[in-house]
C-alpha cells in the first residue's frame, strides 16, 4: 500500500467521529473541513461504513456494532470489551449479554495465570484491514 494513503488512513481512522447507523458502524468526518478532505482524498463516503469487526474495536456483544470504550472489568470472568450502551447496562446491573464467538474464543485462549493473550492467540486481533 501507498504509504500516503497508509498514513492518511491512519490519521483519519483515529480522528474521525465513531457512529453507529441503522446498526452499522460508521466513521463520519462530524464537519470538520480536515476530516472532510481526509475523507475525499481516500474516496471514502461520510458517514464511512466501518466493516471490520475486531477485538478492542466493535463491542463483543452479539449484534452490537457499538465502539467500544470500556475494555476489562465487567461481566467477569472474562476481559469483554463493550460499547457505551453496554457498559451503562453493566452499571444497571443487568445480566451478561451473549457475546460473539470472535469474543468467546479470544477469551477461551487468555492465560489462566497472568489473563494475558499468547502472541499466537492474539495474531488474529492485530490490524484492522
Ligand atoms: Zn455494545
Amino acid at each position: 500500500m501507498n504509504k500516503y494513503r497508509e498514513a492518511l488512513e491512519e490519521m483519519v481512522w483515529q480522528f474521525a467521529y465513531r457512529d453507529v447507523k441503522d446498526g452499522i458502524s460508521v466513521l463520519r468526518t462530524g464537519g470538520l473541513s480536515a476530516l472532510e478532505f481526509g475523507f475525499a482524498a481516500l474516496g471514502w463516503p461520510d458517514p464511512y461504513v466501518w466493516t471490520y469487526d475486531g477485538d478492542g474495536i466493535i463491542c463483543d456483544v452479539k449484534d452490537c456494532a457499538g465502539w467500544v470504550c470500556v475494555q476489562g472489568g465487567v461481566w467477569e470472568p472474562g476481559y469483554w470489551m463493550i460499547c457505551s450502551s453496554h457498559h451503562d447496562a453493566w452499571l444497571k446491573k443487568q445480566p451478561k449479554p451473549e457475546m460473539k464467538q470472535r469474543a468467546i474464543d479470544r477469551e477461551a485462549k487468555r492465560d489462566p495465570v497472568t489473563g494475558r493473550l499468547s502472541l499466537v492467540a492474539r495474531e488474529g486481533c492485530e490490524g484492522f484491514r
